[in-house]
């Protein structure tokens, strides 16, 4: 088989949510064929792709189906069982790697191979018992945060302690779970790269962009992010590095809270498109989605000029509480993009659609997703 795999071919996407979904339109304007799979049906990627495949995530008759029907897989969730991937890896190359996969969708593995590779990365002690918890409060002091090791994300599975009391309570849910304690970073910004890796190890990243999170959910991202030059480059440097050290094939993010005193700590690795990464459909020459795309299909990486500074606004399942909310009048800021990603239940903290806007700064940009999404709920 040959590396690159060519339009016409068909790309197979492990998981069905909205990375997929734009995933999908990228391929398919780009003339390729999709096919997803996930254990849900009528999603967010399926709406869009040729073929929606629902089975287990650990379904592996279904999965070797699926492998066998496409030339490429890769994925918009990392949280795959390591054994699907390994039987689709069998049958057609999956990238990332599963490789990539292990070592990203375990917060201990993460945080282990960064600092093992002399990467900064926030202080933190895996706790199995609660023996470990009392060790890890003792070294990092209060505040701290407990997290789930693994299948954690947007804050799910973390409870912050507060002081001695809170450990006994805050430890009850992990009993019997992987855990990880990091220490509190008071940080001033978070901060992200989204880059690519291609085939041949090719890098192309889509600079720093500046992060606000609410209920430890992504509310906000302006690109490019206001930085000194040299924390912007060794935020990429960093990145770059990281990619190279896992091996990533396809596109990857890297989630940074920068501290008071100006320095970079990686918070956590994603081996997909991101979030904070939406911007770049409206803004940039080559989307996250397009790029991630070649990637894995061996095509030479596009161009990530960015045309105009912007700002993305995303949009919770919250906004529908008083009714379906307003699309005409977010629609009347002219230089406002609506994104929705076909969801069906608008629950709250659920990831529903995004605002983008392209302005002569970042702050007139913000403004203007801001102001968009405060008139959807207006009546
Ligand atoms: P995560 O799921 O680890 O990305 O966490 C989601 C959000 O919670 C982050 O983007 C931060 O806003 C916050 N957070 C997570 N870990 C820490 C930490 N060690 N110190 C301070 N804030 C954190």
């Amino acid at each position: 088989m040959s590396a690159i795999i060519l339009p016409g071919a068909t790309v197979g996407v492990l998981g069905s949510g909205q990375l997929g979904r734009m995933l999908a339109l990228a391929a398919r304007r780009m003339g390729y064929r999709v096919h997803t799979f996930s254990p849900e049906r009528a999603t967010p990627t399926g709406q869009v792709a040729d073929r929606e495949i629902t089975a287990a995530y650990d379904d592996l008759d279904a999965a070797r189906t699926f492998a066998t029907d496409v030339d490429i897989v890769t994925l918009e969730f990392e949280n795959i069982p390591a054994a699907t991937v390994e039987a689709i890896a069998a049958i057609v190359p999956v990238r990332p790697s599963g490789a990539a996969l292990h070592t990203t969708q375990h917060r201990i593995r993460e945080k282990t191979f960064l600092r093992g590779a002399g990467f900064p990365v926030t202080p933190f002690y895996p706790v199995a018992t609660q023996d470990d918890l009392r060790a890890g409060l003792a070294a990092f002091g209060y505040p701290a945060i407990l997290k789930t090791a693994d299948f954690g994300y947007d804050g799910k599975g973390q409870t912050k302690i507060g002081t001695p009391e809170d450990a006994d309570a805050a430890f009850a849910p992990f009993a019997g779970h992987a855990a990880i304690l990091e220490a509190f970073v008071a940080f001033e910004r978070e901060v992200s790269v989204v880059a690519a890796r291609g085939l041949d190890g090719s890098f192309a990243h889509f600079g720093v962009v500046e992060n606000t999170h609410a209920n430890h959910i992504l509310d906000t991202t302006v690109a490019p992010a206001a930085l000194p030059p040299e924390t912007a480059r060794d935020a990429i440097e960093i990145t770059h590095g990281i990619l190279d050290a896992l091996g990533v094939v396809g596109v990857a993010c890297v989630e940074f809270f920068l501290t008071h005193t100006g320095a970079l700590l990686v918070n956590e690795i994603a081996p997909r498109p991101h979030n904070s990464g939406h911007f770049t459909v409206d803004a940039c020459t080559t989307s996250q989605f397009e790029q991630q795309l070649r990637a894995v299909c061996g095509l030479p990486l596009g161009t990530t000029q960015q045309w105009l500074p912007a700002a993305m606004a995303n949009l919770l399942g919250d906004l529908w509480q008083g009714g379906e909310p307003d699309w005409a009048a977010a629609c009347a800021f002219p230089s406002v993009k609506l994104h929705l990603y076909g969801k069906a239940s608008p629950r709250p903290g659920r990831k529903m659609g995004h605002l983008t806007a392209l302005a002569s700064s970042t702050d007139e940009a913000l403004r203007s997703v801001r102001a968009a999404r405060d008139a959807l709920t207006r009546r």
